[in-house]
């Protein structure tokens, strides 16, 4: 019988696990990158034998495939995908590809914010009593562990691109951490295409399935009310009382299941911010529904310091805390992050714009922020928005001058927090390499 082609478009982490993971099950497999192929990838492809190209899309190479696996950067939009989809060839997500060949309990989350941090710390939560792996965004990919890897139980982080390309995937459990406009460019400029986006989590999911939400998101409640879903409903809130889910009571999370409960005080979490306590309830009631013990649970939410990049907590130095939120690239993180601070705040702020509307911040601005420097090659809005709340506002376009700067700035007891709600592309390779520059420059002070 012929071989099956699949045909892999975009060679990165995702892209190369699922080339790996299509050899194993016998496809014929070819990769092609519109860019340039990373030197250790090439090298993977090459050592295994899998046919590939890069800086070019040969159509005729790719238009004869039977499946086609996209990588999440490329959008729909783009002719050639077009074209696939023209001529009837499906054009899937590596989770939808990768799910296929493994029987594992899946945990997938998703949201605008807090998916890196939710994966992560439910994770750190499974992994005391599960074989369970991490993947999605985060490390090998899943087609690569899927391959390698022989775990029961996964948590994946799972974007909107990767949920575009779902056929019949469906997690056990999803999680919905919340929705704020976010990558409007890849929806038309339609809010709404994006949140019906994010559903598709739950798309597929029956009644022995688990959806996991935030019950204060007004965005998620709409939907939810306009639209059926067959999951069992698990909410999470800050405000409303829960029945079945988590809430929060005299400073204690609340999460049960079927009348069963577990009592965890907010003041032992390591995670700052009210987002945290929101990501400590949806990991919580993961881990409550997969019957990880008690104690366990409220063990590893306590001793979890959280990802980098993410309210990081840098150095102190004459009594200022010097915090990295590198990853806040949209206004909802930077939001949570100022909401968190309890001292006067030097904040640096900027970078690639993404169409933001810088309102609500006004509040904390006013209330919190001492002063502002502006990190980005255009710093006129920002400029616009600010400058009249604030007695201080500088701008730069170097790290460390906006580090020394700050430091000049801050007094004991103070905090300096980068925290840009903006995209980092202006002025550095990415938001790692945003964050590294700014622990650098701290550390160099
Ligand atoms: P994602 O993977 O969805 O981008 P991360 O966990 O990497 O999310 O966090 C991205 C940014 O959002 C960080 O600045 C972080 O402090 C902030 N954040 C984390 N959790 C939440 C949440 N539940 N709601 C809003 N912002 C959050």
């Amino acid at each position: 019988m012929k071989k099956q082609r699949l045909v892999i478009l975009g060679s990165g982490e995702s892209g190369v696990g699922t080339a790996l993971l299509g050899l194993a099950k016998g496809y014929d497999v070819f990769v092609s990158d519109k860019g340039k192929i990373k030197e250790k990838y090439k090298n993977v492809l090459i050592n295994n034998a899998i046919q590939w190209e890069e800086q070019q899309h040969t159509e005729t190479k790719i238009l004869n495939a039977n499946v086609v696996m996209k990588s999440p950067g490329i959008p729909d939009k783009v002719a050639l995908v077009k074209k696939l989809v023209e001529k009837g060839i499906p054009v899937i997500s590596e989770i939808e590809f990768a799910s296929k060949y493994t029987n594992a309990t899946i945990v997938g989350i998703t949201g605008s914010n807090g998916k890196t941090t939710t994966a992560s710390l439910t994770h750190h939560v499974l992994k005391q009593e599960l074989n369970v792996g991490l993947a999605g965004n985060i490390g090998d990919s899943f087609a690569k562990q899927v391959l390698e890897e022989d775990f029961e139980n996964y948590v994946l982080e799972i974007s909107s691109f990767q949920l575009d390309g779902i056929v019949d995937f469906k997690p056990n459990i999803a999680v919905l951490t919340n929705i704020t406009p976010d990558h409007l460019d890849r929806y038309d400029y339609k809010f709404e295409n994006y949140i019906n986006s994010k559903f598709r989590i739950a798309l597929n999911q029956t009644k022995e399935d688990y959806l996991i939400y935030d019950a204060d998101d007004e965005v998620i409640i709409d939907w939810l009310k306009n639209n059926t879903i067959e999951a069992t409903l698990l909410p999470f809130s800050l405000t409303k009382t829960i029945e079945n889910g988590a809430y929060l009571k005299d400073e204690n999370i609340i999460t049960t299941i079927d009348n069963n409960n577990i009592i965890m005080p907010t003041k032992n979490l390591a995670l700052e911010g009210k987002h945290n306590i929101k990501n400590a309830m949806a990991a919580s009631t993961v881990s409550h529904l997969l019957k990880i013990r008690k104690q366990t649970i409220r063990e590893s939410l306590e001793n979890f310091h959280g990802v980098e990049h993410r309210l990081e907590q840098v150095l102190k130095i004459n009594k200022v805390q010097y915090i990295n939120d590198s990853k806040a690239t949209n206004v909802n993180a930077t939001y949570y992050a100022l909401e968190s601070m309890e001292a006067p705040t030097v904040w640096i702020v900027g970078g690639t714009d993404k169409g933001n509307d810088y309102t609500e911040l006004f509040s904390f601005v006013n209330e919190k922020v001492k002063a502002i420097i502006c990190l980005g090659i255009d710093n006129e809005k920002l400029m616009e928005n600010f400058g009249s709340m604030v007695d201080v506002i500088v701008e730069t376009q170097f790290m460390k001058e906006a580090v020394k700067i700050a430091y000049k700035i801050a007094e004991a007891g103070d905090n300096v927090l980068l925290s840009p709600a903006c995209a980092s592309f202006d002025l550095f390779e990415n938001y790692e390499d945003r964050g590294r520059q700014f622990k650098d420059a701290v550390r160099n002070l």
